[in-house]
Formats: structure tokens, sequence, C-alpha cells
């Protein structure tokens, strides 16, 4: 079902939720960093940047307390953070390559162990999803079977129309829950043309060619010449709206502290240290391949699904210029490609 929403009135809605006590999450900028987070107020919401982080967050914040104790002679408090009271949410100028990546991560969160704090957060969270109209170097959502107009992960789904205003696409109960909700707001379709949208180009990737090489070459002199540069700083895993590996730590101290949920990153040398003091990945070329694998071969074993959205941040924030995209069109290609360290001399 398509409907149409004008600006202000879209603005009206996220106002009208906001003073409702619904959280509204949206693109807005942080010391001049556009960054997914909650808004005061819908003037607050870029829609013409790409958020440097991830929608992840809303569901999967970096850092989260799960637990809490406190010590009173021999007695020992335990108190859980119950996800019951994490606060309905509308999640809204979600990019394509962002809420795409949310049903990918739902697979693993409520796998063998149903992990509430992600699940509650996405039970009470609609996604209204924007449609992208610019797209740069780094962007290859094409070439993973995506689109700058992908509704995949969205509730509603926005696509700017020329003259202004939103045609807007239902995607699931979610959505037409809250068009239904909001009286007014939305009108039918409109004929206005939408306006041109992004053109990633990256030529599409053979998944299935990909996974099968990857099935082969867990040993191959690709993965020392693709890493050599590799400083293992995890800002690719960070940035990334698909990686979701998290470590479990206790802060505190005898009388009082806190169980924690932090984000962690295969990049990292500690993250497969054993306490015998072995490291099966000893060397970051072992980690980065253990990025690729995972992306491009374990995930689709396990959940039939790849774990790359093709947003590209990776890309942009790599210090040292490592490229997913280059370096699986390479695998996709068998030939050595020069896009591989872009931005490096
Ligand atoms: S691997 Fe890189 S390009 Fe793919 S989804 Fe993650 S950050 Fe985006
Ligand atoms: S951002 Fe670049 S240097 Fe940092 S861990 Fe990822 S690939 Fe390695």
């Amino acid at each position: 079902m398509q409907k149409y929403i004008s600006q202000q009135n879209l603005n009206t809605l996220l106002d009208t939720l906001i003073k409702q006590g619904t959280r509204v999450v949206a693109p807005r900028m942080n010391s001049g960093t556009p960054l997914y987070e909650p808004l005061l107020s819908s003037a607050e919401m870029v829609s013409d940047q790409l958020p440097r982080r991830s929608a992840k967050e809303a569901f999967f914040p970096v850092c989260e307390d799960i637990m809490s104790y406190t010590k009173e002679g021999q007695q020992v408090n335990l108190k859980d953070i119950d996800p019951a009271t994490f606060p309905e949410t509308v999640l809204v100028g979600v990019r394509p390559c962002d809420a795409a990546a949310i049903p990918v991560l739902d697979a693993v969160f409520s796998w063998d162990y149903k992990d509430e704090f992600f699940l509650e957060r996405r039970r009470k969270t609609t996604i209204i999803g924007l449609a992208c109209t610019t797209a740069d170097d780094a962007c290859f959502c094409t070439a993973v079977g995506l689109s700058p107009a992908d509704t995949k992960g969205s509730d509603l789904f926005l696509t700017p129309l020329e003259g202004g205003g939103y045609l807007c696409d239902t995607c699931s109960d979610k959505g037409e829950a809250l068009i239904n909700g909001s009286e007014g707001l939305f009108a039918e379709a409109t004929q206005a043309k939408t306006v041109t949208l992004a053109v990633p180009q990256t030529e599409a990737f053979d998944l299935k060619k990909v996974k099968s090489w990857l099935d082969e070459h867990f040993e191959d002199p690709l993965w020392d010449g693709v890493a050599v540069r590799c400083v293992g700083c995890g800002a690719c895993a960070f940035v990334c709206p698909a990686c979701h590996c998290f470590d479990i730590v206790d802060e505190g101290a005898e009388k009082s502290g806190k169980r924690r949920k932090n984000w962690d990153a295969c990049g990292f040398w500690k993250f497969t240290h054993h306490a015998s003091g072995h490291n099966p990945r000893d060397l970051q070329p072992k980690r980065y391949r253990n990025r690729i694998m995972h992306k491009f071969k374990y995930y689709d074993d396990k959940f039939g699904q790849t774990l790359c959205t093709g947003c590209g941040r990776c890309v942009r924030i790599c210090p040292v210029g490592i490229d997913i995209a280059a370096i699986v069109e390479e695998i996709n290609k068998k030939c050595l490609s020069r896009r591989i360290w872009p931005n490096v001399s």
C-alpha cells in the first residue's frame, strides 16, 4: 500500500510521538558528525547525510548494563536490568543498507540463546526507511543484492518526491499501525515523480561464487596481501550495521558493581586470546580473514544470509584504506584489482 506524507506532516508526526513519550531516533548532527540519536524535536533530523555509525545502536548499544550487584555483609544482592522497561521507539530516516542489516541480526540474536535486550527493543521499534538520493565511491549495496530503494527491514519506507514530501510504502503490520494511529497526516499516494535515486557504481558480486571460493581457500596468499596493512583498530566492525560481537565484563568493586555488555571486534588481537596465552588468530591476516569469512561464508553457512549490506562505512573509516568491496571484487573476478587500497599511494 502506498501513501503520501508531506514534510510538514512528517515533522508533526515525529513531534507528536516525542510529546507522547516515544523515543524517536533519527540521523542528527552531534558536534558536526551525523549519528543516529534520540531527537528532542523533528527540526534536529538531517536527511541528506549517511550517519557515520549504523542504526544497529538503537537495538544493540555500544555498551549497556545487564545486571548490577551490591554486597552488605555476607548478603549479595543481584538486580537484573528488565528489558520490559525499554521505551517504545520509532527509528526514522534509516538508510536501506542499515535497515536491511536489522533482520540479518535477528537471526543471530534469536538463535540458540534469545537475547532479550536486542529482541525487546526490536519488538518495540518501528523502522521508517528512507531511499538514498546520493551515493559515494564507497557505497556498494547493489553489489550485494540490495538497492538505494530497498525496503528490507523497514516497516514504512519513504521515497522523496520532486516538489517535496514523500511516497510512503507500507511494509509491515507495524508500519500500518503507525499510519492508522496518525489520523490526517497520510494521504492517498500522489502522482508526483520520485526524485532520482542514487546509483552505486560497483558491479554485482556473484555471492555464491565468492562463498565457494572461500569454502576452498582458508589458506591463501590473498590474506597476507590484503591484511598486511591492517592495524587491528576495530573501526570497521564498530561502524558496521551487521557486525555484532560483544564481550561481557564485570566492572566494579567488592561492595557494588555492574555486569556490562560491550561491543568487541574480531580485528582486536585479544579477541581470541586464550587464558593459556595461546592465540589461534595470532597474526592480523588471520583476523582479517575471519572478518571476510564471517561475512561471506560462516554467516551464510549458519543462517543463509550475507553479513554485509554494502554500506561502505568500513571502507570510508579504515585508517589504512582497506576496501572490503575491492577484496570481494577480487575474489569475485579472481584477478588483482587496483581498487584494493584506493586511499594509499
Ligand atoms: S562490512 Fe563494511 S560495507 Fe559491509 S555492511 Fe559492514 S561496514 Fe558496511
Ligand atoms: S578499520 Fe582497517 S585497520 Fe582498522 S581493523 Fe578494520 S581493516 Fe584493520
